[in-house]
């Protein structure tokens, strides 16, 4: 994967600065919105296995609450910053803006690498991060989730240490549990599915639909990617190449997506590498090939100015979060190639954060169906208004028009509430 250096926050706030031009934001309230509300930094011990102590660098950043309680994942990565994090963050309340759910956005992570902890070790630095951070979580201020490097298990344990220092326990602090312990059906599917059916209104836009055969190229084979994979798959899409951090297939007649799946729980890393059913290729000539859609479901920085020129696919569905950078953004619209933004692509994840939030809230629980269908409604609706916003302006990029309209709904919930005192 490309190991980019751009500053991912300089981005996030060069694209609010444009876009806040296009709206006509007034400067009193891009001001509010460049910075971070809360900002919590911190630096916590915990025993290892071998006897030692480990001192880890933990994160949680609230970036606007304007519109309801802060929201985001929290990520455990050996890469992640604090001004990945604040982008991250602010990328969150604009995806919530987008498709109209009741939060603001944030983002918090812990600098390790979590294949390289114990279970023992994750448990134990999960939990002090979680004492850490205890101040300024909760079911009404900030509620964390899954992201990269984290999983079910992890906010199990973020559940339980709030609960236990609180005296009751409390459903409501996290989203992304275990469907025993208050999850939600659907919820690890929903980041993918949400990639999906973004693609498919798009698909539509351009007369076609995933069941002609489309060919994907994929980035990234994680909790994002394979669900999106599977849903494709399901629908009649040919997924022709997968690549991740390690290795990646190629099969120009299509991948069997079930059982890359299955290949891929079995390797160490949980990765595509090896896989026997094709043949082995490189994440630059995945980017490369000539595809109907790209899809980038890993991480950051991935599509730059030095491979954008050569993308050949006409949709690109970015399941990861800010996986194009700004430059290379515009060379695609150039080229004519139409982006679905991550903030709206990948929003499926936070959309049955937010279910599952409402059914521990009120301790009443959904049918799989009844979270699909809601799931359904919210993204096709939010990808239509963004098409309204993006005819109304004039634009040609789905980002631009998926930001104002975000901007927009977070500016007018800021004038609305008026400024405290
Ligand atoms: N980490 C996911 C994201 O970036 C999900 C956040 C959530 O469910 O709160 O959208």
């Amino acid at each position: 994967m490309v190991n980019s250096k751009e500053n991912l926050l300089e981005n996030a706030l060069s694209e609010l600065q444009k876009v806040s031009g296009i709206i006509g934001l007034k400067d009193d309230y891009r001001k509010i919105l460049e910075k971070p509300a809360q900002t919590l930094s911190t630096s916590f011990p915990v025993n290892m296995d071998d006897g030692t102590i480990e001192v880890f660098e933990g994160y949680r950043v609230q970036h606007n609450a304007a519109r309801g309680p802060c929201k985001g994942g929290l990520r455990f990565s050996p890469e992640i910053d604090l001004d990945e994090i604040k982008a991250l963050a602010m990328l969150m309340t604009w995806k919530t803006a987008v498709v109209n759910i009741p939060y603001g956005g944030a983002k918090g992570g812990v600098v390790c690498d979590p294949w390289k902890l114990s279970p023992g070790e994750l448990n134990r630095m999960t939990r002090r991060f979680t004492y850490s951070i205890m101040s300024v979580i909760g079911p009404d201020s900030d509620i964390p989730a899954p992201d990269m490097g984290t999983n079910p298990t992890v906010m199990s344990w973020v559940m339980d240490t709030y609960s236990m220092l609180k005296g009751r326990t409390t459903l409501g602090v996290v989203t992304g549990k275990p469907l025993e312990l208050g999850g939600s059906l659907g919820r690890t599917e929903a980041t993918g599915r949400g990639v999906y059916l973004t693609m498919e209104e798009a698909l539509r836009q351009k007369g076609t639909s995933c069941c002609n055969h489309v060919t994907i190229a994929l980035q990234g084979f994680g909790n994002v990617g394979s669900n999106f994979a599977r849903a494709a798959h399901e629908n009649g899409g040919r997924i022709i190449a997968v690549a991740d951090a390690y290795g990646g297939v190629f099969n120009p007649s299509g991948l069997n997506i079930p059982k890359l799946a299955e290949y891929a729980a079995r390797h160490p890393r949980r990765s595509v590498q090896g896989y026997p059913e094709g043949d082995s290729i490189g994440n630059r000539e995945l980017f490369e090939l000539e595809v109907d859609v790209l899809a980038p479901c890993a991480m950051e920085n991935q599509i730059t100015l030095d491979n954008a020129p050569g993308i050949r696919a006409s949709l690109v569905v970015e399941g990861a979060n800010g996986p194009t950078t700004p430059a290379a953004d515009d060379v695609l619209m150039d080229k004519g190639v139409t982006v679905v933004p991550d903030i709206l692509a990948n929003a499926g994840g936070v959309v049955v954060s937010y279910f599952e939030w409402v059914q521990g809230v009120s301790s009443f629980f959904w049918s799989e169906k009844q979270v699909t269908d809601a799931l359904h409604d919210i993204l096709v609706k939010a990808f239509a208004e963004v098409n309204k916003t993006r005819e109304t302006y004039g634009l040609q990029s789905l980002r631009v028009a998926a930001m104002a309209l975000a901007i927009q709904r977070v500016a007018k919930a800021i004038e609305l509430r008026g400024i405290f005192p």
